[in-house]
């Protein structure tokens, strides 16, 4: 129903240009749902989280995206590897162990052109995207979301209506913040700095496009993506308290901590910087509910954990996917009510649930992953399940009964259903 107040009105409306709220848009436009998506910033733009994993490649087929991901520069990450911080020996876990064909490598992005392809492919899609114009809140008649008020850049807003809302806004959280849903993750408090060089270590050969991870004798690691022009992006991951001990300033602390990883120093040592530092003091967050009646969240704007096994990129994709899914089938039926949206948000927060535990294993110090693939050698396609992505759907029970022996479970992320 259109009212008067609104001078304009899609099916969907999604907020947020980045990878989730692309996914959306061009997978909703060809089933003849007009989609708008509202994008604050003008491409290209900067955003950290470079590395895909795996399981994004049926995603990425089904959005037609494969054949741009093919022919792009983008580094081939056939494998990632965990070395500690005083020698870079270690075994790569090869995704080939597992998967076959092209499904057993993915890429590193650099997310400014990478973000670009995907809206680019929603606009090709047919959805209309505008630029430089940003969500200032969602609209709610009673409990129901039925559109937008927008701002753009000369600063004239405009309420725009929508059958179904979709926060795609990444950490800017837009519904999560105006609804007061944003909460912190219990026990998973950590900090991140991170930087780009040009001309740091390629490892030879297939493992030149490998994620390497450092892990710190302190809880902390650090991340080393190989991206194209041989750039890298480099980054560390640790409990504020230790990385801030010494004062507030990244520069003290990203300085501290590299000069402490003497491998990571080494690949590094005749690399030149060639950004600023960047940081975020608190990574995790979640929204106690993240789906209501005619609005859904997707990818980050839904909740965040950890970068540790690079699964942000593959949820906001897969939840992008998988939500247009029900709002296909929402619009169809004329029904957009929480039950009807929301049926994809079981099994994909039962998945999120999995890499919940793997993070709360990873950083547990009593916890070790060698010595739990001693303790359970059949758990281990589980595990090479969750590393490339694989969990949504699943059964996974088994695995987190066995991570249950060896690393007290914490409280599950939603206690109770989140509808
Ligand atoms: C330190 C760190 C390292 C990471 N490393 C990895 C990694 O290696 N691999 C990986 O897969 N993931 C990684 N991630 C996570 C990854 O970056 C995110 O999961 C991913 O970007 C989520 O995509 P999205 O589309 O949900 O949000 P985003 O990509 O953030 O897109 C949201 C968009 O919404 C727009 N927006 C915001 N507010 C508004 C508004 N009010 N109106 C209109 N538009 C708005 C923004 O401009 C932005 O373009 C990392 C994250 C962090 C913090």
């Amino acid at each position: 129903m259109i009212m008067q107040k609104f001078r304009s009105e899609y099916d969907v409306v999604v907020i947020g240009g980045g990878p989730a709220g692309a996914a959306v848009a061009t997978l909703l436009e060809p089933q003849g749902h007009r989609c708008l998506v509202i994008e604050s910033s003008t491409f290209p733009r900067y955003h950290v989280g470079e590395s895909l994993i795996p399981h994004t490649y049926g995603t990425f087929e089904r959005l037609g995206l494969l054949p741009r991901m093919r022919e792009s520069h983008f580094p081939v990450k056939h494998c990632v590897r965990f070395v500690s911080s005083t020698t870079a020996e270690a075994a790569p876990f090869y995704f080939s162990e597992t998967i076959e064909g092209e499904r057993s490598h993915t890429w590193q992005v650099e997310r400014s052109e990478f973000d670009e392809i995907c809206l680019d492919n929603a606009r090709a899609a047919g959805a209309e995207v505008r630029m430089q114009t940003q969500v200032r809140r969602v609209l709610f008649e009673g409990e129901r979301a039925v559109g937008v008020r927008i701002e753009n850049a000369d600063s004239e807003t405009e309420d725009v209506a929508a059958r179904v809302v979709v926060d795609a806004s990444g950490r800017a959280t837009v519904l999560g913040k105006q609804l007061g849903l944003k909460t912190d993750v219990p026990g998973l408090d950590k900090a991140s700095i991170w930087t780009y060089y040009r001309g740091g270590h390629r490892n030879p050969g297939i493992d030149a496009g490998e994620t390497t991870i450092f892990v710190l004798p302190d809880g902390g690691w650090f991340w080393y993506i190989p991206l194209p022009n041989n750039e890298v992006s480099v980054g560390i991951v640790a409990a504020p308290e230790y990385l801030f001990s010494e004062g507030p300033k990244f520069e003290t602390a990203f300085a501290r901590e590299l000069e402490l990883c003497i491998p990571l120093r080494d690949w590094l040592s005749s690399a030149e910087q060639i950004d600023e530092l960047h940081g975020i003091r608190k990574l995790a967050y979640l929204n106690r509910q993240v789906v209501g009646d005619g609005w859904v969240m997707v990818g980050d704007a839904a909740g965040f954990l950890d970068p540790i096994y690079s699964s942000g990129l593959y949820l906001a994709l897969a939840s992008g996917e998988l939500a247009a899914g029900c709002i296909d089938d929402a619009l169809k039926a004329d029904d957009v009510s929480a039950k009807r949206l929301g049926a994809f948000v079981d099994p994909l927060w039962r998945g999120v649930e999995v890499i919940h535990r793997l993070i709360r294993a990873f950083y547990d110090p009593a916890f070790s992953f060698g010595e739990f693939a001693k303790r359970y050698p059949e758990q281990k396609a589980a595990i090479i399940d969750c590393l490339i992505g694989d969990v949504v759907g699943k059964n996974m029970s088994s695995l987190l009964d066995a991570l249950a022996e060896m690393s007290p479970p914490p409280p599950p992320l939603h206690e109770s259903s989140i509808l």
